[in-house]
């Protein structure tokens, strides 16, 4: 079993796609195994996207992702991390994969939808840095 972590980006939350992305985990065989809605911060950014920081658009990743409120959730399952992250599909929603999620709803590479974790590391460190022990079940 593996556990990785997933952000409704604010374009998600306009739109309100969590409930739809979500039954398409639940229908994969995907638990969810902690979930809240908060307004993340430059701090939390800074390390969540600490590869990015010194790239020419992180200021306006910092920016859009402060913009509203998200929902942030942990799934569980057999290879949750490879089989989320092909879910997702690729970063730029016009070269995603058809029938992936940032192809279905995303608009261009900020308006993605979705986060996902990338590695056993990343979800490790991204799960920490966003829930408390006492708040995955
Ligand atoms: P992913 O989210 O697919 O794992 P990265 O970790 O490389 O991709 O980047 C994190 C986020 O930063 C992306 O989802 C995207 O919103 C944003 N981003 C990455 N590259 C670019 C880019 N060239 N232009 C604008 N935004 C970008």
């Amino acid at each position: 079993m593996e556990r990785t972590l997933i952000i409704f980006k604010p374009d998600a939350m306009e739109q309100a796609l969590v409930g739809r992305i979500l039954a398409r985990f639940e229908a994969a065989h995907l638990r969810i195994v902690a979930m809240k809605m908060i307004r993340l911060d430059d701090v939390l950014l800074r390390e969540h996207y600490a590869h990015l920081a010194e790239r020419p658009f992180f200021g306006a990743i910092v920016a859009y992702m402060t913009s509203r409120p998200v929902v942030i959730a942990v799934l569980e399952g057999e290879g949750a991390i490879a089989v989320v992250r092909e879910m997702t599909g690729a970063t730029d929603p016009s070269l995603a994969e058809k029938g992936t999620i940032r192809r279905d709803f995303g608009k261009d590479k900020t308006h993605n939808v979705i986060h996902s974790s990338d590695s056993q590391e990343g979800a490790r460190a991204e799960i920490k840095r966003f829930f408390k022990a006492d708040e995955l079940f």
